[in-house]
Order: structure tokens, then C-alpha cells, then sequence
């Protein structure tokens, strides 16, 4: 029997946090998690949950618009984002509270309080409640990254402040490039706001594949959001409730807010690191090895607090892969590579594996498919957007190395195209699969070459 108050703690009640309690629990572990603020965590309250509900919100206008060319005649819509806000509030208590329920009942202590490490097997909790534990796993998450000089501004706000904002803006202003800010962007445009993104790149979604993002952004510009790239806030000042932002090309924009998405730091302030002795890396995230262990015997952390790949299945698969291989008696590693993931954009970017300049300094030659074709329901519906589908594939061995769409339902897609990459899919094992018609997927079978060579010839 052993002598701590826990066989495992853990420091925060997100994605990894979550699930590595209740799967530890279920092994027979004695399991303590703290949160500070609501079980659930980032995606759950101020993330992927709400601003997916906020994108389904945003896309019902093109739905409107399209509706005519299908005999549909309905009246001018309006929207009320009161509304919205309150039943999107609804749900994610609802959900907030089933992640506490599913915790009660695996047996999982739960202290509703911010929890920092005293110790190597020692937590102390904000009441001053001090615990030990054989282990201890921080999932803490992360947080959005505020600019010290505007940071007091009332109308520079970050992603958290979106799903609470009292009414609808007329105008908002995004600065950042990622897909935060994008989809952010989208959304908002989608529900009527006037939007501009402003990013300091030279181009949007770095590290996706950049012919998708251009067309993204092309895209969003077609939409009638302002995007300016290569430029950055200069100066923020506010008269009333207008706030105006000085860009550093000397130009100036006017909205009711600018929405900082400038990207995310892992939340270890106050966490006790420190007393501890754990490491951290150049940025603050929490080093850990391919089994979550910190250099510290005992502590492990998961999640975006170990900014390996910041997504919530990610930190999920991490979180449960401790459990097992700590209490389950059942070793598991977490692979990284071929995670396939979306942006949820309108239009949407869905994508697994390399991207262009990642495959080609990977692999000596490669071949790329596309195709771009205005998709069947836009004939009726008026749309002039197309959507955009490309596959790499290595030259040598003809597998696939990434594919990639700008399309409706994108997202879905790239799920499905993730176990065919996984499974080692060739060009040739898409070519005999047999197409769903009529429907954008078939195009992924249908793609026929010659296709572009590049590389060492
Ligand atoms: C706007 C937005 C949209 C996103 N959209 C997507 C998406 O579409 N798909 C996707 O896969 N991912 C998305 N993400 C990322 C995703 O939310 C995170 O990758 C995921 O939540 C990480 O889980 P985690 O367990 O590491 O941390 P979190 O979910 O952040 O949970 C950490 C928890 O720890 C708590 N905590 C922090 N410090 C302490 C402390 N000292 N004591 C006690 N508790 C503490 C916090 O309150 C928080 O609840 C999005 C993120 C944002 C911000």
C-alpha cells in the first residue's frame, strides 16, 4: 500500500488531463485532478467545441444564398448572436458537466481549484491543501499569447474573449496568420462582420501546404474579407467604443475590435516547476520524451503544456497512453507522424501527411495530382468558389505522402484519407478503388495523370 494521499494527481482538467484520469482510475489507480477553472478545458469551453458551433452559425448564409437556385424563396435572414451565445452557452455546460460526471463516476477525486507542484511527489493546492502522489501529471494546456503593450487594452482581445462578446461587432479586425485566426476570420465574416486579417507572414497557414493556402486566401478575399499580409500593429488607440489600429506601412483600420491570434504558450506560470526541478524547453513548453516522462522521476506531462502537436485527439491519445503504460501495465508510444487535421475555414482545409516543400525535402522526387472543378450542388447554388484537391506522392515507391483539399467537408475527408496514409496507401491503391457518385470523395480516385514532376529529375 502506498504511503501518498494519490497514486496519481493531475494538474489540470482538459483534453489529456481528462482522459488520462479516468483511464488510470479504470486500471485501479488512486486518481486526484485539479482544475481551476471548468472540466473540460480549452476545447471544450474556449475551443474547438464552441467555434465549431460558431462556424455551423456562420455558414448557414451561404446555405441562404444558395437556396434560390433551388426554388427556395426565403425572406431576408436575420441572425442574433444573443441567441447563438446562449444555447452555444447551453451545450457546453452540458458537456462540462458530463466530463466531471465521467470522472465521479471512475472514482477520480476532484478538487475545483488551481493546483502547483511543492515538491516532487507534492502538490499544494490554492486553499493551501497540500497532497502527495506516487505520480503526478501536469495537462495544463496552454494559453493564448497577449502582447504585454496591449495587453490592457479593452478592445484588443484574444480567442477565449469570442464566445462571450456582448453583441455582434460591425467590424473586427484579426491579427495573425494561423488557423485561429483564420477560421476566427471566416466565421465572423460568415455572420456578417465586416473583416480584415491582418498577418505579418507572407503568406497565411504556415507550415500547411502553401498552395492550399494561397487558395484559401484567395478564397477569403473573393468572400470580401480584407486580408493584408507582410504588415503588423503598430499602434492601437480607442475613441468611444471605435478602436483604431496603426499599421506599420503607416496605414490605418477601423473596427470595434481587433482579435490578437498571434499564437499559443503552454500555461506553466504558478505551476511550480521550478520547485520540482522539471525542465523546460526555449518557449517555456515542458520536455518530455516519446513516453510523456519529464526529467523528473514520477512527473509526466501531456498535452499543449509539451507543445509537441497541439490538437485535442493529440493530447487524448497522449493522456491515455500514460495511463496504460504507467497503471495499465501495457506500454503504448504515441506516433506523431500522419495526424490529419482541418481548418475549419469557409471554405474548408482539410489535410494528412506532407505538405509540397515538406515532401520534397524529404524525398528526392515526387509527382503531385490536382484537381480544381466547381463542385455539383455550386451549378445550382450559384457559388463561383472551386475546390482544390492535391496528392503527393513519392515518384519512387508511388505512396502517397500527403493529401490535401480546400472544399466543403474537407475535414471529414482528410479523417478518412488519414488511415489510407497510414496503411502505406499507394497512387495505384487510389486508382482501384472504386468512386461514390455522385460526390466530391470520388475525386480522390478519379485523379489521372500526367502529373506535375518535381524534384531531381
Ligand atoms: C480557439 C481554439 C480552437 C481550437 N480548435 C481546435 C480544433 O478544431 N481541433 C483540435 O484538435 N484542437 C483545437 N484546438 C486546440 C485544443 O483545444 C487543444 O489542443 C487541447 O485543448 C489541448 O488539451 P490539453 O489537455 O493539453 O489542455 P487544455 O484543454 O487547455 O486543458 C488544460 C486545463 O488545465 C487547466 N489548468 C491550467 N493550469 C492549471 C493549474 N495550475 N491548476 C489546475 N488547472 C489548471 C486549465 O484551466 C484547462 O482547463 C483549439 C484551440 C483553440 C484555442
Amino acid at each position: 500500500m502506498s504511503t501518498h494521499d494519490y497514486d496519481l494527481f493531475v494538474i489540470g482538467g482538459g483534453s489529456g488531463g481528462v482522459r488520462a484520469a479516468r483511464i488510470a482510475a479504470g486500471h485501479g489507480a488512486r486518481v486526484a485532478i485539479a482544475e481551476a477553472d471548468r472540466f473540460g478545458g480549452t476545447c471544450v469551453i474556449r475551443g474547438c467545441v464552441p467555434k465549431k458551433l460558431l462556424v455551423y452559425a456562420s455558414r448557414f448564409s451561404d446555405e441562404f444564398h444558395d437556396a434560390a437556385g433551388f426554388g427556395w424563396q426565403i425572406g431576408a435572414p436575420r441572425f442574433d448572436w444573443p441567441t447563438l451565445i446562449t444555447n452555444k452557452d447551453r451545450e457546453i455546460a452540458r458537456l462540462e458537466g458530463l466530463y466531471a460526471e465521467g470522472l465521479e463516476k471512475a472514482g477520480v477525486t476532484l478538487y475545483r481549484q488551481r493546483a502547483q507542484l511543492s515538491g516532487a511527489q507534492a502538490v499544494r493546492l490554492a486553499d493551501g491543501y497540500n497532497v502527495s502522489a506516487a505520480h503526478i501529471l501536469i495537462a495544463t494546456g496552454g494559453v493564448p499569447r497577449r502582447d504585454p503593450e496591449w495587453a490592457a487594452h479593452p478592445r484588443v482581445i484574444v480567442s477565449d474573449d469570442m464566445f462571450a462578446l456582448p453583441a455582434l461587432p460591425q467590424r473586427l479586425i484579426v491579427v495573425g496568420g494561423g488557423y485561429i485566426a483564420v477560421e476566427f476570420a471566416c466565421l465572423m465574416h460568415g455572420l456578417g462582420v465586416q473583416t480584415t486579417l491582418v498577418h505579418r507572414g507572407p503568406e497565411l497557414l504556415r507550415g500547411f501546404d502553401q498552395e492550399l493556402a494561397a487558395a484559401l486566401r484567395e478564397a477569403m478575399e473573393a468572400r470580401g474579407i480584407g486580408v493584408r499580409l507582410g504588415v503588423r500593429p503598430a499602434a492601437f488607440a480607442s475613441q468611444d467604443d471605435r478602436l483604431s489600429v496603426r499599421l506599420d506601412d503607416g496605414s490605418v483600420l477601423e473596427a470595434d475590435y481587433a482579435l490578437l491570434a498571434i499564437g499559443r504558450e503552454p500555461a506553466t506560470a504558478g505551476l511550480g516547476l521550478d520547485t520540482a526541478g522539471v525542465a523546460v524547453k526555449a518557449g517555456g513548453a515542458i520536455e518530455v520524451d516519446a513516453a510523456s516522462r519529464t526529467s523528473v522521476p514520477g512527473i509526466y506531462a501531456v498535452g499543449d503544456v509539451t507543445d509537441r502537436v497541439n490538437l485535442t485527439p493529440v493530447a487524448i491519445r497522449e493522456g491515455h497512453a500514460f495511463a496504460d503504460t504507467v497503471f495499465g501495465g501495457r506500454p503504448v508510444t504515441v506516433d506523431h507522424a500522419l495526424i490529419p487535421t482541418a481548418v475549419f475555414s469557409t471554405p474548408e482545409l482539410g489535410t494528412v501527411g506532407l505538405g509540397e516543400a515538406q515532401a520534397l525535402a524529404a524525398h528526392p522526387r515526387i509527382e503531385i495530382y490536382r484537381a480544381r472543378f466547381r463542385p455539383l450542388k455550386a451549378t445550382l447554388g450559384g457559388s463561383p468558389e472551386r475546390t482544390l484537391l492535391k496528392l503527393i506522392v513519392d515518384a519512387d515507391t508511388q505512396r502517397v505522402l500527403g493529401a490535401h483539399m480546400l472544399g466543403p467537408d474537407a475535414g471529414e475527408m482528410a479523417q478518412l484519407l488519414g488511415i489510407a496514409l497510414r496503411m502505406g496507401a499507394t497512387k495505384a491503391d487510389f486508382d482501384a478503388t472504386m468512386a461514390v457518385h455522385p460526390t466530391l470523395a470520388e475525386e480522390w480516385v478519379t485523379l489521372r495523370g500526367p502529373p506535375q514532376r518535381v524534384g531531381n529529375a
